[in-house]
């Protein structure tokens, strides 16, 4: 969204809609990005208009009335990505020979914000663990130790 006035300036902003969230937050001086949960096992068709309608008709009159005119726009201009977003809980099984990291491992909402700062400590985290080891290609030993 271009040119709008967050009602808290330089803040994320979360609106507990419904059926689900709704994420504001800015991503340059005069953009903001919003990030939208649509649940369902399909998403809304861009090609077809279908999200836009459920953007426009749902979501829309939910969201803080100084955005409501650049929300609009940013449809009306095709502004739209859609990306897949599921549940990963971290729960470990160790392969030898493989390590698991980042979302592979664990996928937290992108409500939360978090994913790629939890896969980068999860490295250093890692790199301290593994300090101790001399012989990484005990694939065995390395399992049980991590
Ligand atoms: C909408 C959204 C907003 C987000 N916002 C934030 C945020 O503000 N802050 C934050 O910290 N995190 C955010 N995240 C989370 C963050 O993007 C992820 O946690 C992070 O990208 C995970 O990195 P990764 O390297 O584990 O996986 P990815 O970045 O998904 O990288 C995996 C790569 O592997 C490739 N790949 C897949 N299969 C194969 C294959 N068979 N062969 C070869 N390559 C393959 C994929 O194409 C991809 O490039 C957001 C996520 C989403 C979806």
């Amino acid at each position: 969204m271009e040119n709008c006035q967050l009602p808290f300036a330089n803040h994320g902003h979360v609106i507990l809609a419904d059926p689900s969230p709704i994420l504001f937050y800015p991503i340059s001086s005069t953009e903001v990005r919003c990030l939208v949960d649509v649940p369902g096992q399909k998403v809304p068709s861009i090609a077809n208009g279908e999200m836009a309608k459920y953007l426009k008709t749902i979501v829309a009159p939910q969201i803080p009335p100084e955005l409501h005119d650049a929300f609009i726009s940013a449809i009306d201009n095709g502004n739209i990505r859609t990306m897949p977003n599921k549940s990963l809980p971290a729960d470990p099984y160790p392969t030898p020979g493989a390590l698991l990291m980042g979302d592979a491992f664990n996928m937290h909402h992108p409500l939360t914000g978090g994913g790629m700062t939890l896969a980068l400590s999860d490295i250093v985290v890692l790199q301290d663990l593994l300090k101790p080891l001399r012989n990484l290609h005990d694939a065995a030993s390395l399992c049980k130790y991590l």
